[in-house]
């Protein structure tokens, strides 16, 4: 039991197919007491019938566009928890039509709104949580993708956004040390899920990562929870500031 004794919050869950359900899963499985957030109505929904399957978790709204959310948020799991172990950062989002064409072409709104939402957000509840983390050994884990550091077709701002995410994981991480806190990413391969079927090729991204990636499979939810599993628990308490990669070796590729 990996997590025993341990309080987390994950923000990410749209429905059994998200990452952030599987690192849930996981951290379940592992002893976790969990408090899960949904971003609105609609998606409420399905995290209260996922909720059942780990355990009795809190549940809460944040839309992190919404400051007054995030401090909400943690005002709550402070009345309720008392403190937190760890905090799971799965969220992303860029307009549609960003995702498609030319980087070239990228509107300022849709810049702003990919690097608020996929990058500042974990800045911001970073802040908002430390006082509920410090001195506890806590960790922070964020999900990244290759596109931050390569070029992958149509991915677009997203590569830049997660560049901005994996850059604020190292100053965040230096920031927090101090107080004990290591602040990690974990770097998936292509997973079918709501947010990755706005990319038009992600279909082909699986295809080519199960076929071409050393292990010769596609990654899944679970092996990527576990990954986030070693991350959040004390077997990882000399890492900090590092970028995991989850994706059966395929970043290791040339051409
Ligand atoms: P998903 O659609 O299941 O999850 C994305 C989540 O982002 C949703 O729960 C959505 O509600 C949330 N979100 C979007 N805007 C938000 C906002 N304003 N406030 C709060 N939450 C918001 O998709 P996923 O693939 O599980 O994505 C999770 C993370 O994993 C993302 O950071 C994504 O970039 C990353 N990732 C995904 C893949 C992949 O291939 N699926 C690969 C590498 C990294």
């Amino acid at each position: 039991m990996l997590l025993e004794g341990k309080t987390g919050l994950i923000l990410g869950i749209a429905n059994k197919r998200s990452i952030a359900w599987g690192i849930a899963q996981a951290a379940h499985r592992e002893g976790a007491r969990l408090i899960l957030t949904y971003q609105n109505e609609r998606l409420a929904e399905n995290v209260r019938e996922l909720a059942p399957e780990v355990g009795d978790p809190l549940l809460l709204p944040c839309d992190v566009e919404r400051d007054e959310q995030v401090v909400a948020l943690m005002a709550r799991i402070g009345q309720e928890a008392g403190g937190l172990d760890f905090l799971v950062h799965s969220l992303a989002f860029a307009p549609r039509e960003a995702l498609d064409g030319m980087y070239v072409d990228t509107s300022r709104e849709a810049f702003r709104a990919a690097l608020e939402i996929s990058a500042f957000s974990l800045v911001a509840l970073a802040r908002a949580a430390l006082p509920l983390m410090k001195d506890r050994h806590a960790s922070i884990v964020a999900m990244t993708y290759l596109g931050s550091e390569r070029v992958v077709p149509k991915y677009n701002v997203m590569g830049v956004a997660k560049a901005a995410l994996e850059a604020s994981i190292r100053y965040l991480a230096n920031d927090l040390g101090q107080f004990g806190i290591r602040v990690n990413a974990i770097s998936a391969g292509p997973i079918r899920t709501l947010a990755s079927s706005a990319l038009s090729g992600i279909s082909g991204m699986i295809k080519e990562t199960s076929e071409r990636a050393p292990l010769r499979k596609s990654t899944g939810t679970d092996e990527v929870g576990d990954g986030a599993l070693f991350l959040l628990s004390p077997l990882s308490r000399g890492v900090s500031g590092e970028v995991l990669f989850v994706d059966g070796g395929y970043h290791i590729l040339g051409v």
